[in-house]
């Protein structure tokens, strides 16, 4: 009998230790299911030790070692070692979850054959010139199939929903997908690579790109380019130059630019080139088939969301961040991890280059590029010398009288739009018609029962939503407090404002963009084509605007509201207002048409909005770094932020403050915080608090963790939620 050491999704931080009978091979990185408590689990064998510290009669045996896919290797064992070290998290629950959900079940996986598609006999008799018009897509899959079969990739590369048309297709019974064994690429040698070159780089972009194609070894880089600025296009070429070495290249986007779009227009670039997508639109079975073509090395461009940065890539020669600076590559619970740095990391471990882009880059790489630790490439021109950057100007609302938020010149600017057929965008980060309701005669606020927040108006569904909890109610008739009649909305939120712009332009196609409006699966993809399909004159929309696409109609973006980011309690506030308003101004103007940027706000002489006005990244980072120095906060210092909550706010604090005894107790160069409430003190009935601790050097504070992790463990806590988030986001 053999030991075996196996990881296991369970929140304690030890791996637990399994007997395996036969003898039969079983190697490190092998998936096995075993018996836990009353429960079969699945883990995976992190090590076969010769000796166990466990009573060996307590030992069970392993129940099944799962043969269906290859181990993981021991690099990505070792990458999940170091995040659960430096992420505090049980190494157990570190390896389970960056496995696809699928592999996590006792249920062995069974690989898909590769697929190409042909016609039918029914589709051969398909007269293709009555074929109706308007279904342009199967249209030109049916055509390229009566000339061959035709792989997953080589449909993908027709148009943006080749896959759903397809499917169609297939539905009507025109076209079959068939069985083929596929030469494995990774060992058929043959790298040539076909290219779309689209341009001849520019001196700045052929510059990148040299850089980081003779980067011997790891090599961190920091590609900071304003929007259309061509950093796809360098990566684009990036990417060729490592898949024609035979290698994979692994590039990270934020959550929502990961759209069928940004696959196609991939594929389109590398026709022949088999790409997959990670993310959590696909549901468990196509993720894990992705995850296997990378894994085994046959999908070579790998398009994924944060939790991507995990997967097995045998081949893997370039890693690219695209957006670096988005919030999204932070995980919010569980493994706390920052897939940007995690990318650094895998690529030093792997001797790769790693680059990140963006245009307004987090303050953190900005700091490492001019301080020299990484290398800063920059793009200061637009690539298409036709599309001019856009005008920014501020609108000084200090002494104005608005109109249901709008000032009569953003109104006017609008108008000027309509009359001209152009898009305009009316931004404003805050969902719903109005962020408070009030009653009139004795001041009462519409309250969240559950938290410390207020609870939004919505009007389309005349219902009140808490945006913390979900917690949500019919609209008062009346104060609950004094009975008066009269309760008025307070503030503005997108909803109010669609509702202004129809009454003020009755005609104008007007289209709302946020969460509530895109909350079914598809829709926003529907809405993309209604703007590209010129079907919308002003679009209202959050951030959720703000991100990687082009409208080239759009000549106008107006910004409302922006300036409570300029005296947050959060020291990122401001930091992420630039990201913010650059990316939206960014949407203004792209093809020939010059476009307009008009930002409503009291404080137009801020840093902030001067550097936005000279499009001067760089000089608002610096002001940014020399706050942050005199604050000493990062990217100066480094923190780890210990949160708790629980239903009584006794329990909450009694524990906080034994977290700081403790941590006060270790010596070591951190500099511990005092206990305070959370932001948002009460959340669903729950009292939030939190403690921040902080160190000029990274290493100090890994050290202090190590040790102060464990004595948190130890404190007895009932019905108490703690975590540690090294490195967070929000503080
Ligand atoms: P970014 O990713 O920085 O926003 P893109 O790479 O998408 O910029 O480029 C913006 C636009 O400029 C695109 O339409 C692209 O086709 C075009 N472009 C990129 N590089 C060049 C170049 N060297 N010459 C001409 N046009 C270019
Ligand atoms: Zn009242
Ligand atoms: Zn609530």
């Amino acid at each position: 009998m053999r030991l075996i050491r196996v990881a296991l999704d369970i929140p304690l931080s030890t791996l637990f230790d399994y007997f395996l009978a036969d003898e039969g091979p079983v190697s490190i990185g092998q998936r096995v299911v075993v018996p836990f408590a009353r429960k079969q689990l699945t883990g995976v064998v992190m090590a076969l030790p010769q000796q166990t510290e466990m009573d060996a009669s307590r030992i069970r045996m392993v129940e099944q070692v799962l043969t269906d896919v290859p181990p993981l290797p021991e690099e990505i064992l070792q990458l999940l070692r170091f995040c659960s070290d430096y992420y505090q998290h049980p190494l157990g629950m570190t390896v389970m979850s960056s496995l696809p959900v699928r592999m996590r079940s006792t249920e062995p996986v069974i690989p898909k054959r590769a697929l190409t598609y042909m016609l039918t006999a029914a589709g051969q008799a398909l007269d293709l010139q009555s074929f109706p018009k308007r279904k342009q897509v199967q249209h030109s899959i049916l055509q390229a199939l009566q000339a061959s079969a035709l792989t997953p990739q080589q449909v993908k590369a027709l148009a943006p929903s080749a896959m759903s048309s397809l499917k169609r297709l297939m539905e009507a019974g025109w076209v079959q997908p068939c069985e083929e064994v596929r030469p494995n690429a990774a060992q058929s040698g043959n790298t040539s690579v076909v290219f779309a070159n689209a341009h001849a780089l520019n001196d700045a972009q052929h510059q990148a790109v040299e850089r980081v194609r003779t980067s011997a070894g790891f090599g961190a880089f920091l590609l900071h380019g304003i929007t259309g600025s061509g950093k796809t296009e360098v990566y684009v070429h990036l990417m060729h130059h490592f898949l024609q070495h035979g290698g994979q290249v692994l590039l990270l986007v934020p959550e929502i630019n990961l759209t069928p779009q940004l696959e196609h227009y991939f594929q389109s670039r590398f026709p022949e080139t088999e790409i997959i997508s990670l993310h959590s639109g696909l549901n468990d079975n196509e993720r894990t088939q992705n995850w296997l073509r990378a894994q085994a090395g046959d999908a070579k461009i790998i398009l994924g969301t944060r939790l991507s940065v995990f997967t097995p890539l045998p081949q893997l020669a370039l890693i690219l961040v695209d957006e670096e600076h988005d919030a999204s590559f932070k995980q919010q619970d569980g493994l706390r991890y920052s897939a940007r740095d995690v990318a650094i990391f895998r690529a030093s471990q792997r001797g790769i280059p790693v680059v990140l882009g963006s245009a307004t880059p987090s303050l953190e790489s900005w700091h490492n590029a001019t301080s020299g630790r990484y290398t800063l490439l920059q793009l200061k021109q637009r690539a298409n010398a036709l599309a001019q950057l856009p005008q920014v100007r501020c609108i000084n609302v200090s002494n104005m009288l608005l109109h249901e938020g709008f000032s009569p010149q953003l109104l006017a600017a609008l108008e000027t739009r309509l009359k001209r057929g152009e898009q305009s965008l009316v931004f404003l980060n805050r969902r719903g018609h109005a962020p408070v309701l009030m009653c009139t005669a004795c001041g009462w606020l519409s309250g969240c029962p559950n938290c410390a927040g207020k609870l939004v108006l919505h009007l389309n569904d005349r219902r009140m939503r808490c945006h913390h909890c979900g917690h949500q109610q019919k609209v008062p008739h009346a104060c609950p407090s004094c009975g008066n009649a009269d309760l008025q909305p307070v503030g503005i939120g997108t909803q109010r404002i669609e509702a202004a712009l129809q009454a003020q332009f009755p005609a104008a196609r007007i289209l709302r963009v946020d969460r509530d409006s895109t909350r079914n699966k598809g829709s926003w993809q529907a809405m993309r084509k209604q703007i590209e399909d010129a079907e919308v004159d002003i679009l209202v929309g959050t951030q959720m605007l703000a991100k990687g696409h082009d409208f080239p109609n759009l000549t106008l973006v107006g910004v409302l509201n922006p300036d409570n980011a300029l005296y947050s309690s959060d020291f990122r506030a401001a930091e992420k207002l630039y990201a913010q308003l650059s990316q939206v101004a960014g949407r203004a103007g792209r093809a020939d048409k010059p476009g307009e940027v008009l930002v409503q706000t009291a404080f137009p002489e801020h840093p902030l909005y001067r550097a936005l006005l000279a499009h001067d990244y760089a000089s608002w980072a610096q002001t940014l770094l020399a706050e942050r120095r005199m604050a000493s906060f990062p990217p100066i210092s480094f923190q780890v932020l210990l949160r708790a909550e629980a239903k009584e706010q006794q329990a909450v604090f009694g524990f906080m403050h034994q977290a700081r005894t403790c941590a006060a107790d270790i010596a070591g160069e951190v500099e511990v915080y005092g206990v305070v409430p959370a932001a948002m003190p009460r959340r669903a009935n729950h009292f939030l608090a939190q403690l921040l601790v902080q160190s000029a050097a990274r290493k100090s504070l890994q050290q202090f963790l190590r040790q102060w992790r464990p004595r948190l463990e130890a404190i007895p806590t009932q019905k108490i939620r703690w975590s540690l988030d090294v490195d967070p986001q929000d503080v």
